[in-house]
């Protein structure tokens, strides 16, 4: 699959799609005589954030990500992007193609980075979706969490923990009202045995299980958790775990503290309810599996109710994820662009995102990093 051959030569590269930290993705066009003209996503991963080592050292005897010597430091981007390539590869070869996994074209290599050549997914990511429907229900959600507990389902047979499961990593693959949903975003992802990844350091941890918290054994139990929060959401509209601090939340999850307060959920099925409480149990051997989901009366239809959900949770579900959008693209800008670390106004800038005291810490240990490498900002410049 990996070869010298170039990617201009066989792509066209168009329109930005989105970026995440450390990735842009374009619209592409097959080119190929053979191609059809398909269009697909291109995945650009770029070497590294600043070109700096930013001290991450392998834990293990083996190497960290295969392509990395032991003990060798590595920055995170490196790591993320052979960790994907390495889930992806993984996952051409043991998974056969499942609709609600996204698919691996090909890769290609430059001096700009790794390219992954991926299935298009026009149909928007999960909770853009949900907000827009006219006739949003239990139904509809059951639908959701049956295409992703069977996404996981063949990838957790292949020994793939996605470990990064939440809304924006599932998009729909079209526009159609019976889109597939990929479950996609495979950077922290590992393959039991090969890798050892980081853990996310950026973004939230409203979906983090307590064992990958605690650093226990993070197995495809931590992906039910997810998708636990991920419904507790879809049905209500905001977090299990609530709290202005992510210490505070952290121990929440620890103790597995969420509750069903009777304002939001009197109107959604008991059947429901006990399901996502049988997810948000803390001890993960006592979670259902995602095959074990599948014959849940609730997630095959039965007992998911047909009224329409009440105003209320949409409207509260469409301020969650405008909040959620808005930070991750401060988050994005921060780690993606070298112009705005240089600049001295980054924190006030920051300050209109909304970023809560621990994305801020994060990101400013982030900035210290950079800094401590040799780049030509200083600390100051963001604390002032
Ligand atoms: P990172 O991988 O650095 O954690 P991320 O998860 O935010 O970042 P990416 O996977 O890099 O994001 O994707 C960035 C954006 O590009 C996504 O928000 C998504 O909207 C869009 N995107 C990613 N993959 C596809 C795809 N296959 N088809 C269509 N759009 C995509």
């Amino acid at each position: 699959m990996m070869g010298q051959r170039l990617l201009s030569d066989e792509y066209e590269v168009k329109d930005v799609l989105g970026r995440g930290g450390f990735s842009v993705v374009r619209r592409g066009v097959n080119t190929k005589p053979s191609g059809g003209k398909t269009e697909v996503a291109i995945k650009t991963l770029k070497r590294s954030v600043s070109d700096h080592n930013i001290g991450m050292v392998s834990r293990d005897k083996k190497s960290l990500v295969s392509g990395f010597p032991i003990w060798k430091q590595v920055s995170i981007s490196d790591v993320l992007l052979t960790n994907e390539i390495l889930v992806m590869r993984k996952i051409v070869e043991d998974v056969s193609p499942h609709p609600n996994v996204i698919h691996l074209y090909d890769v290609y290599e430059d001096s700009k980075g790794v390219h992954l050549i991926l299935e298009l997914c026009s149909g928007g990511e999960l909770f853009d979706r949900i907000v827009a429907q006219e006739r949003y229900n239990e139904a509809g959600a059951a639908v959701v969490v049956q295409q992703i507990a069977s996404g996981l389902s063949a990838l957790h047979q292949a020994n793939i923990v996605h470990r990064d499961l939440k809304p924006e990593n599932c998009l729909f693959l079209n526009e159609s009202e019976r889109s597939p949903l990929k479950i996609m975003d495979f950077g922290l992802s590992s393959v039991e045995e090969f890798t050892d990844p980081v853990v996310g350091l950026f973004g939230s941890i409203d979906y983090v299980s307590p064992e990958a918290l605690s650093q226990g054994r993070i197995s495809s139990a931590s992906d039910m958790w997810s998708l636990g929060v991920i419904l507790y959401i879809l049905l209500s509209g905001y977090p299990p775990f609530h709290a202005t601090s992510n210490r505070h939340k952290q121990q929440l999850i620890l103790a597995g503290d969420f509750s069903f307060d009777e304002h939001t959920w009197k109107n959604i099925s008991s059947s429901a309810k006990q399901l996502i409480s049988s997810l948000l149990t803390v001890d993960p051997h006592k979670r259902p599996n995602a095959q074990e989901l599948l014959l849940h009366p609730w997630v095959i239809g039965d007992s998911a109710k047909q009224d329409l959900m009440d105003a209320e949770v949409v409207s509260r579900l469409q301020s969650f994820n405008a909040r959620r959008k808005f930070r991750a693209a401060a988050i994005a800008s921060v780690l993606s662009s070298k112009v705005l670390l240089r600049t001295k106004r980054l924190r006030s800038m920051l300050g209109s995102y909304d970023l809560s005291p621990d994305e801020l810490e994060t990101l400013r240990m982030h900035f210290k990093t950079v800094c401590a490498n040799g780049d030509n900002a200083t600390l100051s410049e963001f604390d002032e």
